[in-house]
């Protein structure tokens, strides 16, 4: 297992700090994740350390993977307030956010295949990708959502999103790598190398995106703590905190937990299951050893 520097830097300026472990009920926490729960309970060390439950991908999620969840935090000795977030609980909340964002966004009926078609190039290695996939050409963009049929995606129209705000640049402060560092994004930078996001999947009514950050400003998140692998999806987040009138919290992107061969761990990395480890006689103590603590 590599783990790289333990170090945890102090975020600077943190007086109370409320931060937040999200996990998604999909399958059985690995090291990857004790190491973002201990993350993030270590910064709120003066603050709050709050759970929340993603579980919009009703398909994905079980509830088995949930009381899992609470059972191997507890075990590791964390604690929260109760009763947690569950973000299945909150699609009011999304839906209202979608209705103000509705002027700068478009129903999209394009499948996979008509996207990797739309942009033409013989292997899908060389088609331009960003955190969600394939950035997406813009065919439906335009189409009023008055004509939004059940299976369509919802869009955010990303040019007119900066329009709108009159923003050339969008920054958010990243305090994992010390001196801490403010980070800036163009709004060109975003078109070509994000685009237009989607903010409600099929069948889902919102999206991972738009869910974090109206949860994040609901339970007044001051730091998020999450792995670098998200760090261009909070280019995402900054904007939509933008548009929705909502604070941009600081960040810590921290390092990931890899397998001896350097791939990031997995759902499916079964034996690295905190449950697994612990019934092979793990102790909390060793699992923090494990993971560089
Ligand atoms: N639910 C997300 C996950 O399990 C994490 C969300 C976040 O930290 O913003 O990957």
């Amino acid at each position: 297992m590599t783990s790289g520097n333990g170090c945890l830097n102090r975020a600077e300026g943190a007086g109370v700090t409320r931060t937040r472990f999200a996990p998604s009920p999909t399958g059985f926490l690995h090291l990857g994740h004790a190491y973002a729960a201990l993350t993030a309970h270590h910064f709120a060390s003066t603050g709050e350390f709050l759970l929340r439950i993603e579980d919009i991908d009703r398909e994905r999620c079980r509830s088995e993977f949930e009381t899992a969840i609470f059972e191997d935090l507890a075990w590791l000795g964390l604690d929260w307030p109760r009763p947690v977030m569950r973000q299945s609980d909150r699609m009011a909340a999304y839906h209202a956010a979608l209705d103000r964002l509705a002027p700068l966004t478009y129903p999209c009926r394009c499948r996979r295949g008509d996207i990797r078609a739309a942009l033409s190039a013989p292997q899908e290695d060389a088609l331009p990708a960003g955190p969600d996939g394939l950035i997406y050409p813009g065919t439906c963009r335009g189409r009023p959502m008055s004509d939004a049929q059940p299976d369509d995606v919802i869009r955010l129209d990303v040019a007119r999103a900066f329009d709108a705000l009159g923003l050339d640049r969008l920054s958010f402060r990243d305090e994992a790598i010390l001196p801490v560092e403010d980070h800036g994004m163009t709004r060109e930078e975003f078109l070509g190398g994000i685009g237009d996001v989607i903010l409600a999947r099929r069948g889902m009514g919102t999206s991972y995106h738009l869910a974090v950050v109206v949860d994040d400003a609901a339970q007044e998140i001051d730091l998020v703590t999450r792995g670098k692998d998200l760090f261009d999806s909070t280019w995402i987040h900054v904007l939509l905190q933008r548009l929705l009138g909502l604070p941009t919290p600081r960040y810590h992107h921290h390092r990931l937990i890899r397998d001896d061969a350097g791939h990031r761990l997995a759902k499916r990395d079964d034996a690295r299951a905190i449950r697994h480890l612990r019934e092979d006689g793990a102790t909390p103590a060793d699992i923090k050893a494990m993971v560089g603590l």
